[in-house]
């Protein structure tokens, strides 16, 4: 089955080649030239995965992706970010974005990225299924997470990260181990701060007291290590 992949534009150029060199690749392509119709045909369509512009007409970038993770809607995203400081309020906001990928890209990184996030979701398929700890309980099958028995928000990273840190229990992580395992070798420009980012989202999610962690600890000049 060929994956569809939905794109969120309203630059007519991008959108275009975008949409010839994804098809050129054997993807099935939807594209919205705004982000009204962009969240209609994500929710008519169910796309694989969805390539989604920041500034644009009617309904912006965070407000797609926002009323998505709202409606319970996990389908991976990568956003599009022109500056700087989209790029922090992509990581900073929670918006449950996937990935980011800053403008101008070449179609060969954001290839790279779709590909990863694909692969992470085919991984997810695989091995480790529930796991709980302290008030914690994860469904990695459902991407169900319930804290103190009540639900918590979770981006498909997250459990990603969280699934990560599970394996290989007590053991330090660098941001190196996070960069291959998570975001794939291939991967051009994803930084530390982007790990550190999704940790400190992490901590807020999961920890009683995210300034004093008690399961993912910060081992200095090294990385972080998960305890139960
Ligand atoms: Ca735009």
């Amino acid at each position: 089955m060929p994956k569809k992949i939905l794109i969120i534009e309203d630059e007519p150029g991008i959108l275009v080649s975008l949409k010839d060199e994804f098809e050129s690749q054997g993807y099935i392509v939807h594209i919205a030239e705004d982000g009204e119709k962009g969240l209609e045909i994500a929710k008519g369509e169910k796309p694989d995965l969805i390539i989604l512009d920041i500034m644009l007409p009617v309904l912006d970038g965070y407000e797609v992706c926002k009323k998505l993770r709202m409606e319970g809607d996990t389908t991976p995203i990568i956003m599009l970010t022109v500056k700087d400081e989209e790029v922090d309020k992509v990581l900073g906001l929670e918006l449950g974005a996937d990935d980011y990928v800053t403008k101008p890209f070449s179609f060969r990184e954001l290839t790279a990225r779709v590909k990863a996030v694909f692969r992470r979701t085919e991984e997810r398929v695989k091995d480790l299924t529930c796991y709980s700890f302290g008030q914690i309980e994860l469904d990695f099958k459902k991407y169900e997470a319930k804290k103190k028995n009540k639900k918590l928000e979770l981006t498909p990273l997250e459990f990603q990260m969280l699934k990560l840190f599970i394996q290989k229990k007590e053991q330090v992580l660098s941001r190196d181990d996070f960069l291959d395992k998570i975001w794939g070798e291939d991967n051009v420009s994803v930084s530390d701060r982007t790990v550190d980012s999704h940790i400190a989202n992490i901590r807020k999610k999961i920890e009683d007291d995210p300034s004093n962690p008690k399961h993912i600890l910060s081992i200095r000049g090294v990385g972080y290590k998960f305890i139960d």
